[in-house]
């Protein structure tokens, strides 16, 4: 019998709809998922599996999660899609702009890259400059200005450039170090009148998870600031995740855009672009940069992503989140100390990597100093005994409010075992 992995690759470009599913930066071939539900992946060979990736973000509240899934049955007997303004989109507008310090207004678009996209197209069409600033091993979607020295999926595959980008768009993306303050400075006071928007992961975490050095996000702050450039936080990863403000809530640092995706869908297509209302005021149809959708503010999408944030609300989990995340961690650094592993584990409430190095990782050229082919076999180790981890060194855990003590102490004693094998 063909297995499923083979019908997909004579359908599906490569066998999968998202590069990072391949497996292919740490080799073999993915599994099928039939089910999930809390913080468990079950196969379709029968496996169960403890689950950190968490649909690679959104599953805040663990998989399957009953109030999304109600609010999605009730949702569902008045239709799918209707193509016209409906009751849900200005739920969940009123409900980020309560919740995001930078948000004044909002539109809800599809997915990440959506959001990225168009507000990269947003900062320059309001600024009517075209110069954007990113930085190396920043991930923010597929969007042609943003895949230079990109991270995920594009660092996984060692392709951090895509073919089919046009020369001429990459050259309007000026690509900076993370946490090089000299280097923001240098290129701002040749460049600062021509740069439209500098967008940034407050907490980058497609290139594992690098934290901004003390002081580093208020300097981007203040430069952006100085020379009317548009300060553009992609929290598409770390909306509604670190807190309910987001990292800009925990860290103080308002930008003048923040794109979010992933939780604020509860597990549906979704993106959105939101910030001042100035600026937001320049989109189509009252202002004069283009941007829209067919599904946009899809009905599904608002009623699961509304349930997946009143739920954040009530139960403001994010001590606990963080409470567990550190838990983890200092369980996997002792183990790695007693078997002599040198080994980094950096994290925020419900998120954390593993870099295999001596010291802490607060730059891309750490990231790629640290033991990369450690991490492959320990992949497959943890995979084999049922922790399903991200499957790239590049990319970070994700924590639910489903990972319990239980669910700890068995990846816990996981780790103990596999790090003997590694
Ligand atoms: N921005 C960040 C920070 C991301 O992590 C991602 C995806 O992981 C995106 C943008 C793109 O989002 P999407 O995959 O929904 O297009």
């Amino acid at each position: 019998m063909r297995t499923l992995f083979t019908r997909a690759k004579s359908v599906i470009p490569g066998g999968v709809n998202s590069p990072v599913r391949s497996f292919k930066s740490v080799s073999g071939e993915p599994f099928f998922t039939e089910s999930a539900e809390g913080a468990n992946l079950y196969t379709t060979d029968g496996k169960t599996l403890i689950d950190y990736v968490g649909t690679w973000g959104p599953a805040i509240h663990g998989h399957n999660c009953q109030e999304i899934r109600n609010a999605l049955c009730e949702a569902l007997g008045k239709g799918t899609s209707f193509g016209t303004p409906s009751p849900p989109e200005v739920a969940m507008a009123e409900k980020v702009v309560a919740l995001v310090p930078s948000i004044e207004k909002v539109r809800m678009c599809n997915s990440g890259t959506e959001a990225t996209m168009s507000a990269v197209r947003l900062a320059r069409g309001y600024t009517g400059r075209d110069k954007i600033i990113k930085f190396a091993g920043c991930y923010h979607g597929h969007g042609d200005s943003l895949l230079v020295q990109a991270g995920s999926g594009a660092l996984t595959l060692g392709k951090p450039n895509s073919a089919g980008v046009p020369e001429s768009f990459a050259s309007q993306t000026i690509v900076l170090p993370f946490n090089d303050f000299l280097a923001i400075d240098r290129v701002f006071s040749n460049h600062g009148n021509e740069i439209a928007g500098l967008i940034v992961e407050p907490y980058p975490a497609n290139c594992g998870l690098m934290l901004p050095l003390p002081g580093y996000l208020e300097h981007l702050r203040k430069v952006t600031a100085r020379y009317k450039t548009i300060l553009i936080f992609d929290e598409v990863m770390t909306g509604f995740r670190v807190s309910l403000g987001g990292a800009q809530a925990i860290e103080g640092v308002i930008p003048d855009l923040t794109t979010l995706g992933k939780i604020i869908g509860g597990g549906l297509p979704v993106g959105a672009l939101g910030g001042k209302a100035e600026i937001m005021d320049f989109l189509a149809p009252d202002g004069p940069v283009y941007q829209a959708g067919t599904l946009s503010g899809n009905p599904l999408a608002m009623v699961a992503g509304l349930a997946s944030l009143d739920k954040l609300e009530k139960e403001n989990p994010y001590c606990w989140l963080e409470e567990k995340t550190v838990l983890l961690r200092d369980g996997i650094l002792q183990i790695a100390k007693e078997k002599g592993i040198a080994l980094q584990v950096p994290t925020v409430p419900s998120m954390l990597c593993l870099y295999f190095a001596e010291e802490p990782v607060t730059s891309f050229e750490r990231v790629f100093s640290s033991s990369l082919k450690t991490f492959s076999p320990l992949f497959h180790a943890l995979l084999e005994e049922g922790i399903y981890w991200p499957p790239s060194p590049f990319e970070t855990a994700f924590m639910s409010t489903a990972h319990d003590n239980d669910t700890i102490s068995e990846t816990l004693e996981t780790f103990k075992k596999v790090f003997k094998k590694i």
